[in-house]
């Protein structure tokens, strides 16, 4: 840090992304990508035609691709945001909503960068411990007078809440805004889009990062009351009114297009997720329910720190904290067939040394 930085920011802990290693080829399991390409629908859309219109700007209003979102959603034009990627709808999301006089919420082990973005804009915000086992109780969040944000499914536990919970926290705080990240809702839970016509104080996130592949493309939306549309716009002319470039636009459009293809990974996805938990049962792993694309285990033997390091030495990335509530428990992103087969090899062998 140089003497120069704004003294806001002397205190302000970055957030840390997984590592994305480039000095050799690693087994990743570490950042909930998908291990699938893009649709060949998304390869074809990237030509030459739309390489040579990169000297003109992009749609400032993302027109076409809000329009096939909303006909996706069956919702309005003017309840679609597009983002680059969900981490910024994020940060438009605190600093359009949150203050001194409204504070965030959200729960205390769930994504790293919610507390983040608070501590950018110097907000007072609270992390709502969850309940035994990583249980988020939506009670703890009825009528709590906050801004609330809430991972849907959560990470890193991977475990979901039904509709109807989301629905009390939503009706219970009117004059609140309720942000629910659906980033994984994909892979087994309910998204509560077709709540954001019957409550104005409800935005739902998702992202084109995990499910449809295009984690590098960076392109996330959040749909809701047009008022809370109107919110986020605001900001982003006021930051970067292009925040979605021209190719990734057009990758999202054909994303869009090529849905079954992307519904066919994520039946993979979860296939593999369910050999996964069940071969990690029986070498006695704990691994919580999972409604996403990554799982929360731990071993009664390895801590978790340990684990982490003998599968990195092993070709083997998954994530880990060093935070005392999670230190025992890896973060494991379901892959290909294959990649989880080799995963559990190498949990195998570190188990047989570490007998
Ligand atoms: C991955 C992730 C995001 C960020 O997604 P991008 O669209 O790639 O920025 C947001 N929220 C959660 C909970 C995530 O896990």
């Amino acid at each position: 840090m140089s003497r120069f930085i704004s003294q806001r920011f002397t205190n302000l802990e970055a957030y840390v992304p997984g590592e994305q290693p480039q000095d050799k080829r690693y087994i990743k399991l570490n950042t909930n990508e998908s291990p699938f390409p893009p649709s060949p629908e998304v390869f074809a859309a990237i030509n030459a035609q739309e390489v040579e219109k990169l000297n003109l700007y992009p749609d400032p209003e993302g027109r076409v691709l809000r329009q096939r979102l909303a006909q996706f959603y069956g919702v309005g034009m003017e309840n679609v945001f597009l983002a680059n990627g969900s981490d910024e709808l994020l940060n438009f999301f605190f600093m359009a909503f949150c203050d001194e006089s409204r504070p965030a919420a959200f729960p205390a082990v769930s994504y790293g960068f919610y507390p983040v973005y608070a501590s950018l804009y110097g907000l007072p915000h609270d992390a709502v411990p969850l309940r035994e086992g990583f249980v988020l109780d939506p009670a703890d969040y009825c009528a709590i007078g906050k801004n609330i944000v809430i991972a849907n499914p959560n990470a890193p536990t991977g475990r979901a809440l039904g509709v109807e919970d989301i629905e009390k926290i939503v009706r219970t705080n009117p004059d609140h805004v309720v942000l629910i990240d659906e980033a994984y809702i994909n892979f087994g839970g309910e998204s509560c889009i077709p709540l954001t016509g019957k409550y104005k104080n409800l935005l739902v996130c998702q992202t084109f990062s995990k499910f449809r592949s295009l984690a590098g493309g960076r392109l996330g939306y959040a749909i809701g009351d047009s008022g809370l549309i109107q919110d986020l716009e605001k900001i982003r002319y006021s930051t970067n009114s292009y925040n979605i470039n021209r190719l990734t636009m057009a990758a999202g459009i054909a994303a869009i297009d090529s849905n079954d293809y992307y519904e066919k990974n994520g039946r993979i996805i979860q296939e593999n997720r369910a050999y996964t938990i069940s071969e990690l049962d029986k070498l006695g792993f704990e691994t919580l329910p999972s409604q996403a694309n990554f799982i929360f285990t731990r071993s009664p033997r390895i801590p978790g720190g340990t684990l982490y390091r003998s599968l990195k030495a092993r070709g083997v990335l998954v994530r880990h904290w060093d935070k005392p509530d999670i230190a025992d428990w890896c973060r494991v992103t379901i892959g290909a067939r294959n990649e989880m087969e080799i995963f559990l090899e190498k949990i195998r062998e570190i188990l047989e040394e570490a007998k």
